[in-house]
């Protein structure tokens, strides 16, 4: 396997991208956005530039991986050539199901096609191919250079072969993969999604305040990270939309998202990437933050 493909070239999109190209694989990373992809190399080169500063990657590594990351707007061009396809692109079941189509019918037989997604359906998303055995979910964890884990998801139909080769080729890309089966959330969001909600829950119930509920998460449990800045990082909006999916999947209440989630993402306070979530990253909030340090 030398020809990998990425489709998305978001927040996970170019961590996905930076971590094959850094092991020597040829990337063709595609967005329908040209803005996207301009992002996408410029973070790509910024968090090369720190490895090169603390000395775990040379110089030549760096200019070595950026020349191996090519970019395309045109997914007929970017896929036909590859041996394997990761896609990353928006959370939305429509659009994956499309994105599937095209890359079933441009992409070479033999390749295997892989989603990122968080929480949607593997088996849904490999029944609009024509190849459902080589479907599988590669779930690569935010950000994708620095954490360990993927969790390799088996569709219904994906065989244990591809399974395989997936599950060696992370190893490859120095992850440790975890092998689970095609149901809502998988492992890492059935199990995080509900203890998120539940934060919310409790601020919404009033029982404590925002930085009180990440602290007691933090100093009692030594979580890195409370649960509501986390939800920040990795976006409201994501949140709802795979506890939604949690909800219709099992039909049972207690994934239901909370009102406050609900409210939140209807008024575009989706966390980091907005400047604004359950907590204020707004350019003068830093700015402000800054020259307190100075005073
Ligand atoms: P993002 O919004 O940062 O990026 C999505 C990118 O997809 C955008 O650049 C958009 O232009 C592009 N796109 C949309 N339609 C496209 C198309 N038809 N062809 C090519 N590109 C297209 O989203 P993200 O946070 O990087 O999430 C991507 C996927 O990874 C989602 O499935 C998400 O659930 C999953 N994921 C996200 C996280 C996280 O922490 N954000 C963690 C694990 C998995």
């Amino acid at each position: 396997m030398k020809n990998v493909t990425v489709i998305g070239a978001g927040t996970m999109g170019n961590g996905i991208a930076h971590v094959f190209a850094q092991n020597n694989f040829e990337v063709n990373l595609i967005d329908i956005s040209e803005k996207a992809l301009e992002n996408a190399l410029h973070t790509i080169e910024r968090n090369l530039d720190r490895l090169v500063s603390k000395d775990k990657i040379s110089a030549e590594v760096k200019e070595g991986t950026l020349k191996r990351i090519k970019t395309f707007t045109s997914i007929e061009e970017g896929v036909q050539s590859a041996d394997l396809v990761v896609e990353a692109a928006t959370e939305n079941v429509e659009l994956k199901k499309k994105i599937f189509q095209q890359m079933d019918d441009l992409s070479p037989a033999d390749a295997i096609l892989a989603t990122n997604t968080s929480s949607i359906s593997i088996t849904e998303i490999a029944a609009v191919t024509k190849r459902s055995d080589k479907i599988i979910g590669m779930h690569f964890m935010n950000p994708v250079p620095i954490m360990k884990l993927v969790e390799v998801i088996r569709g219904y139909s994906t065989s244990d072969q591809v399974t395989q080769v997936i599950m060696e080729l992370s190893k490859k890309l120095n992850k440790v993969p975890v092998e689970v089966n095609d149901y809502p959330g998988f492992i890492a969001n059935r199990i995080l999604m509900p203890m998120i909600n539940e934060a919310v829950y409790s601020l919404f119930e009033g029982v404590a305040g925002v930085s009180e509920i990440d602290t007691v998460m933090k100093l009692g449990m030594a979580h890195p990270m409370g649960p509501l800045q986390l939800a920040d990082f990795i976006g409201l909006d994501v949140c709802l939309s795979i506890l939604k999916v949690l909800h219709g999947g099992f039909g049972n209440p207690k994934y239901a998202p909370c009102p406050l989630l609900v409210n939140m993402v209807a008024a575009g306070k989706l966390g980091v990437k907005s400047g604004e979530g359950f907590y204020d990253y707004s350019e003068s909030r830093k700015a402000e933050k800054i020259s307190k340090q100075f005073s």
